[in-house]
């Protein structure tokens, strides 16, 4: 029988007993040594919950569904929506596709997830710290490089995943065990270079989970590809529309919906006309050739 239709992984491997190993590595998709294909293969995502609010998820929690009050999920599965649901179906360029190039596609996969429980014993008792923090201030530029360095210093693969994009989710509050005192919703991103291995990370308020507030997980996994903040002026409140990265130019305004897909934004705080697809291919494949890199070390 001839077919048109390409060949299944199990005919080729008929064809070509050497490619079994090849196809041992590919089906397994937790696997770092993906990165050192010549396209860029999906990020895998490390989901680290940092926070001891009661509301964060759990190995055995339940959650309402913030548009869908009759659907609840799992901890475990709210934390996979936010890659493979919220992160996947928000980030797009302008026309609504995916973040395409000669280079492959950015794209996401929840692959390792470690709760509060799982890594109260950490060795990275700084990171778990900003977990439920004190200070507003953290959040501040002024500190964010000591956020980095909190980052860049753990050495224990569940709370950062050497070769994944690690997002950490707390509660910036003031919870101090008995009582929630705060209105903020914060969020941050970085693709952390650090000597010449990227550490790339996300904080992300628990408050912000499911989509909530202003395209949390785009906004931020865009800085963690290395975009900076577009700023148009244009921009006056909260409801008119405005690019994924839009900020408040460091004055009045807001960053608008934040529902316009990546694309070229006129106004950068830094630089100027920016082409934002072309920056998050480069990004990303910086961030995977130095991964790849230093796992073969070649
Ligand atoms: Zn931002």
């Amino acid at each position: 029988v001839y077919s048109l239709a390409a060949p299944t992984a199990l005919e080729l491997l008929l064809r070509e007993p050497l490619l079994l190993p090849l196809l041992l590595l590919t089906a397994c998709e937790n696997d770092p040594l993906l990165y050192c294909q010549p396209d860029l293969t999906p990020f895998n995502v490390n989901v680290v919950v940092l926070t001891e609010h009661p509301d964060a998820p759990t190995a055995t929690s339940s959650h309402v569904d913030a548009v869908d009050p009759t659907s609840t999920w799992s901890g475990l599965e709210l934390l996979r929506r936010e890659i493979d649901v919220h992160l996947s179906d928000n980030f797009l360029d302008a026309s609504g596709g995916p973040v395409c190039g000669t280079e492959g596609c950015v794209e996401f996969d929840f692959t390792n997830w470690a709760f509060r429980d799982d890594i109260a014993s950490t060795s990275c008792t700084e990171l778990l710290a900003v977990g439920d923090v004190s200070d507003p201030a953290l959040f501040a530029v002024d500190y964010s490089n000591e956020l980095a360095a909190a980052v860049s210093a753990c050495q224990d693969d569940e709370v950062r995943d050497p070769y994944a994009l690690n997002l950490y989710i707390y509660d910036d509050c003031d919870w101090d065990g008995a009582a929630f005192d705060c209105t903020t919703s914060t969020g941050h991103g970085r693709s952390n270079l650090d000597g010449d291995v990227f550490k790339p990370y996300v904080f992300l308020d628990i408050t912000r989970l499911q989509h909530q507030t202003q395209a949390p997980e785009e906004h931020e996994f865009g800085h963690a590809l290395g975009l900076a903040h577009s700023c148009d002026p244009a921009i006056a409140v909260t409801g008119d529309v405005s690019n994924i990265m839009q900020s408040s130019c460091g004055g009045a305004g807001s960053g608008g919906t934040r529902t316009e897909g990546f694309g070229d934004v006129d106004h950068d705080e830094t630089h100027g006309v920016h082409d934002q697809i072309q920056d998050l291919l480069e990004t990303s494949l910086e961030i995977q050739d130095a991964w790849c890199e230093a796992l073969t070390g070649s």
